[in-house]
Order: structure tokens, then sequence, then C-alpha cells
């Protein structure tokens, strides 16, 4: 019906007005630009096409009333019920609060002897102010909160929530289908099965675990997004196992290629283990044994100048991840600037919250983008920062100016260099030109404020971070 008023809408705009033809739309879009408020660039870009996300850390990018929602709901997490520790049996004076809201299941409640027991609550029996102080330990939206609170606490709060395959499995149900509602036609997202349990500990086998998957990424509400999705199988670089874990996930993502289209690590990439070099031997090794697979690592998320970017492109990877040290490798750069094999994947936010760039007006992201360097925008662990892909688009136009060919450049980046097969890469591409082409119709044709009018109409989204950073307060619905 949506599509049919949208088709009316452009044969009327076709017969009243005189129409912009697409090559005009660059000139429109600057229009838009000076003259929207900031809340109309906001639902422009949501509803800007926007190719795929390739640097999504699935377990960092459940946004917090997601969480609870599913967790509390057992007709969609599996007839589980989950606590959480809120207070202190011993001592409270001497306990860091901030290791508050470690979040479990049943079973392991159950395996828990009864004074640790007792620091536990069931979700529900949370007040209303505890529920509160619940969502906000898995986001980083307090002053002072930044790199500590995300690599100390946060993740840990996240217990055991995502060995229940329901939770799981409704939690990328959600993710897809919030992506889907803002433009984008593809996710990569690092993602695995880990050791799964059934509500009494039973585990189950990966292959029982991934019949369920696509069991429920089957079902309408997903499906019915259209939403191209594939998997990057991730390991911990400082692990004292990265490197048989390398081996083992080598031989996983080469059994499953269907849904896992490469390798991507993460993780410091200092103390000792994490450094790029570590894994060349093994790298190559593989590469003996098994036909190409992709790469996408993380590299040169630092503080200081470094050669991990260019010892991480030696390891193989097309893809590096942040790359926010990029500038005091100039030899690397220029590389960089001079081949179009690899891209850089940026996520704005996270460096920023992270404070990798606390001050985003000199993130390298516009001399990459404007000196010939392939890169994308993603959303890294949006969760976390409680932002969606549209902040991202939102903070590099006010921030770096960027042109409507620079726009659209960034989504089709994020398509030529995902990992897919060329067959399914040449479909994302013409989808995403052809809702480029529709799009630039509908708001190119008639004047400004028909533009801007329709515009008013988009029913965007935003959360925290778009609230705390610009004040905008779309619905979450
Ligand atoms: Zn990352």
């Amino acid at each position: 019906m949506i599509m049919r008023l949208v088709r009316l809408t452009l044969l009327l705009f076709s017969l009243t007005s005189t129409s912009l033809s697409a090559a005009d739309f660059a000139a429109r879009y600057e229009a838009i630009k000076v003259s929207a408020t900031p809340e109309q660039l906001y639902k422009f870009l949501y509803a800007l096409p926007k190719g795929g996300d390739l640097h999504n850390h699935f377990g960092g990018s459940i946004i917090p009333e997601w969480k609870w929602d599913i967790l509390t709901d057992s007709t969609r997490n599996g007839g589980d019920t989950f606590y959480t520790r809120a207070r202190f049996a011993v001592s409270p004076d001497a306990v860091d609060p901030r290791v508050r809201y470690h979040t479990i299941r049943q079973h392991t409640y159950d395996q828990l002897d009864p004074q640790k027991q007792s620091e536990y609550v069931l979700l529900l029996e949370l007040s209303d102010d505890q529920r509160t102080e619940w969502l906000n330990a898995f986001r980083l939206d307090a002053p002072g909160e930044g790199r500590h609170e995300f690599f100390a606490y946060t993740w840990d709060r996240l217990g055991d929530m995502h060995r229940n395959p329901h939770v799981r499995f409704e939690f990328l149900a959600e993710h897809i289908k919030a992506f889907a509602a803002e433009g984008l036609i593809y996710l990569e997202t690092m993602f695995g099965l880990y050791t799964m349990t059934t509500n009494d500990g039973t585990v189950l086998s990966d292959e029982e675990a991934l019949l369920m998957m696509e069991q429920r990424l089957a079902q309408p509400d997903v499906a019915d997004t259209g939403m191209e999705l594939r998997f990057l199988e991730t390991i911990l670089r400082f692990s004292p196992n990265a490197l048989q874990d390398l081996e083992i996930t080598y031989a996983w993502v080469n059994a499953h290629r269907d849904r896992w289209v490469g390798i991507n690590m993460a993780g410091i990439e200092e103390s000792g283990k994490g450094y790029p070099l570590r894994f060349l031997d093994t790298y190559r090794k593989m590469r003996s044994q098994y036909p190409t697979l992709p790469l996408s690592i993380h590299a040169g998320e630092m503080d200081s100048p470094d050669k991990n970017i260019r010892e991480t492109l030696l390891l193989g990877a097309t893809r590096i991840g942040h790359g926010v040290n990029i500038l005091g490798d100039p030899d690397t750069l220029l590389m960089l600037q001079h081949s179009d094999r690899a891209l850089i994947e940026v996520q704005l936010i996270s460096n920023e919250l992270l404070e990798y760039v606390p001050d985003l007006s000199q993130h390298p992201f516009p001399e990459l983008l404007r000196t010939g360097v392939p890169v994308c925008l993603n959303t890294d662990d949006r969760g976390m920062w409680d932002s969606n892909m549209t902040d991202e688009y939102y903070t590099a136009v006010t921030y770096f100016n960027l042109s409507w060919e620079e726009l659209t450049q960034l989504g089709r980046n994020s398509l030529t260099h995902s990992f897919l097969d060329d067959a399914s890469k040449a479909r994302v591409l013409s989808k995403y030109d052809a809702r480029l082409q529709a799009f630039e119709k509908e708001l190119g044709m008639g004047d400004l404020d028909d533009a801007l009018t329709k515009i008013d109409h988009v029913d965007a989204v935003t959360y925290g971070y778009g609230n705390r950073k610009w004040g905008f307060e779309f619905s979450k619905e």
C-alpha cells in the first residue's frame, strides 16, 4: 500500500510539477542542508538509502530497551528467567558499584551458593529506578564513562544472556529490523554461535543452533525486510589461545560460507599478545590449506602512531577496522590513497565515546574520504553508544559538510567492499542504485518546501546518543 501511495505521489508530481533530473539532486541536497532544521536533516538522513554496515559487533549492538523487553518476555526468551546483581551480601561499601547489574539465567543462578544468590534479584523485581540504572549500565551515557567503563564493566554485565539461543536470535531479529527501517540493505555483523545452552544447561551443537537461527530469520518479520545478512567470525587477538582459535575459525568459516563470509580480529592491539605480526605465520599456514577467505581486521585503534595498519595489510586484510592513527603512518596512507583494494571502516561515534578522537573535528575521516582512500561509515557497538547508523551519517554531514556525491559514495563503498560473493554483491548494488534513484525522484520533484514537507513525515527513530548530543527525541517504537 505504501509503495502504491509513493507511486501515485510520483505520478501526480510528474503531471503537475517540473521535476529535477537525478543529476540536479546534488543541488537540491545542498539546498536542503541550508534550509532544513536539524530535525529535518536527521529525518532526511534516516530515510536515505544506506548500503551496509560492515563493522558491527553483534554483542555490543543491542539497544538496552530491546534487552529488557526480550529478557522479561518468556514468549520471546524460550521460557527462561533472568536475574541481575543488584546488591552485595558482604561489606557493600567495599564493593565497586560498577560491578552491579551482571545479568544471568535461571540455570546459572541455581548453581550459585546461597550467599551469592542473595545478591541477585529477578529482573522483574527491580524498582523503576533500578530498572533505569540497569538499562543505563549497558550504555555509555554519563559523564566520565568512556574507554575504561566500556572495556572493564559494560561487556561483563551481559553475563550469559547471549548463551540463550532464543534471546540471541531475538536480538538478531530486532537488530536487522531496526537497520532495515533506517535504509540499510546489507548487514555483515561479527557474529558467532559460541556455546549455547538450553534452559537446563544442555549444550546445543553448532548445527542445532544454526538451524534454530535460520528458522528465526525465516519468520516474516525478518524475511520481509529483505535485508541481506552475512557474518564474520571474530577472534580475540589478545587471548592466549588466539592462534589456535584462528585455525578453528578458518575451518568453521570455510565450511559455512553461505552465512560466514570472512574473519575479523578484535581486541587490544598491544599488551604483548595483540600485535599483528604475531599472526602472520598462522594466516600463511591457513592460506596454504583453504581457498581465499577475506579478512577484515581491527588496526590503528590506538592513541599513538604505530605500524599496525601496515602490518595488518601484510596479514592479508582488505578491510581495516578504525584506522584512526593512519595519519601518523604517511607511507601506508600514501599506499592506501593509490589503491582501491583496501577500505577503512570508519566509526565516528565509537572513536568519540572511547576517547580515541574525543574531538571529532580532528578525525581523519575527511582526509581519507577526500584523498581517495575507500571508506564507509559503521556503527561498531551501537547498543553501547545507544545510537544508530543515521547518527553516524548525521555526524559526518554536520562535522564535515559532505556533498551528495560523497554521501552516496559511502553507501556504495560499503557494498563494493563487502565480502559478498559476486552475484549477491551485484544484486545489492543494483538495489542500492534503484533505491537512491527513487529517493532522488521523491525529494527532487516540486519545490524545496514540498521536499521539506515530505521529510517532516519521515518516521525517524533515534536513541540516547542523538538525544544527549543533539536533543533529538524521535520515537523508539
Ligand atoms: Zn570494532
